[in-house]
């Protein structure tokens, strides 16, 4: 748990949010600001800053998890994943998180 972490808080239920899946130490649940009609957040319970210091494997394997079971419980078949690394990737919350994106079309390459 990070001081002043708003995913760190909303992952330990300090702030109260509905979880679309929770696993032993991931939740899921909505982006605040969607870009999709579907956009939601697979995040860790505990506090990493980002994917480049991500290093235990069963923590990635049950993100990755997390993408793999949120969709499926809302039937969502066809996704864009996005992790941004690093500020100058985008990167807003830093405690790691995967985004999960539907119900739109997505151009690729992406921009
Ligand atoms: P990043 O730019 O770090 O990859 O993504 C951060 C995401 O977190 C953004 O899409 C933003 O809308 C979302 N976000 C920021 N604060 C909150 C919050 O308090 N609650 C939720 N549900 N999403 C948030
Ligand atoms: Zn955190």
């Amino acid at each position: 748990m990070s001081e002043n972490c708003i995913f760190c808080k909303i992952a330990n239920g300090e702030i109260p949010t509905e979880f679309v899946y929770e696993s032993e130490n991931v939740v899921v649940f909505k982006d605040i600001n969607p870009q999709a009609p579907t956009h939601l957040l697979v995040v860790p319970k505990v506090h990493i800053p980002s994917l480049a210091q991500l290093n235990d494997k069963n923590l990635m394997s049950e993100l990755l998890s997390g993408v793999i079971e949120a969709t499926k419980k809302l039937n969502i078949t066809d996704y864009r994943t996005v992790i941004n690394t690093g500020s100058k990737a985008g990167q807003e919350v830093f405690h790691i998180h995967i985004h999960v994106m539907a119900g739109r079309e997505f151009s690729w390459p992406a921009g």
